[in-house]
């Protein structure tokens, strides 16, 4: 039997017939990874944090 790493949680998976969630191991981690995509979370961001610096541009209105 193949199995293979659950890219959501990382548990074990099962790539069989019988796992219609592969390459996840559930149909709950399957779901979980697509809502991650519509929330973004996947997406690289496209604007720099303010993690490198000036936070008086969104409060200096
Ligand atoms: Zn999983």
């Amino acid at each position: 039997m193949r199995t293979a790493v659950c890219p959501q949680c990382g548990a074990p998976s099962k790539l069989d017939a019988g796992n219609p969630s592969r390459p996840f191991c559930s149909e709950r981690c399957k779901l979980l990874d697509l809502g991650a995509w519509f929330d973004g979370r996947h997406a690289i961001p496209a604007a720099p944090t303010d993690e490198d610096g000036n936070p008086d541009t969104e409060l200096n209105e």
